[in-house]
């Protein structure tokens, strides 16, 4: 079931995209929850860590490889945090699975 970042992906709708390649897209957070707050995701649609098969070691291998070049790119040079929220209990409310790549401050633990 396409999510509203299949459209993000596809362009129809607006975002502030960081990075893109064939298999990964990278885009800033529309409610951040840090000075930095930007979004991987793999473009092939797979809904949550939940739903991962063999099949998607690649891509997902991939985007934190992204994210860690997207993290440099924004000075993130203290560190930083990389977040998957999986399922209804982990807090996931867009179901494309995505890496949350939040810096730009002190980070607590443990999260909410
Ligand atoms: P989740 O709770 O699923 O782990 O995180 C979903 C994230 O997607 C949230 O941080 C939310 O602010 C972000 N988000 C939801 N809709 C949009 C959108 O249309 N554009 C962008 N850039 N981010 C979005």
């Amino acid at each position: 079931m396409p999510s509203i970042f299949s459209k993000i992906i596809a362009r129809e709708i607006p975002a502030d995209i960081v990075y893109e390649d064939d298999d990964c897209l990278a885009f800033r957070d529309i409610s951040p929850k840090a000075p930095v707050h930007i979004l991987v995701i793999p473009k092939r649609e797979i809904v949550s860590l939940a739903d991962l098969s063999a099949d998607d070691e690649a891509v997902m291998g991939r985007c934190v490889v992204v994210a860690s070049k997207v993290a440099a790119e924004e000075g993130l040079s203290g560190g930083y945090r990389l977040v998957v929220n999986c399922g209804d209990d982990g807090g996931q409310e867009v179901p494309h699975v995505h890496f949350h790549l939040l810096g730009g401050r002190k980070m607590t633990w443990p999260p909410g």
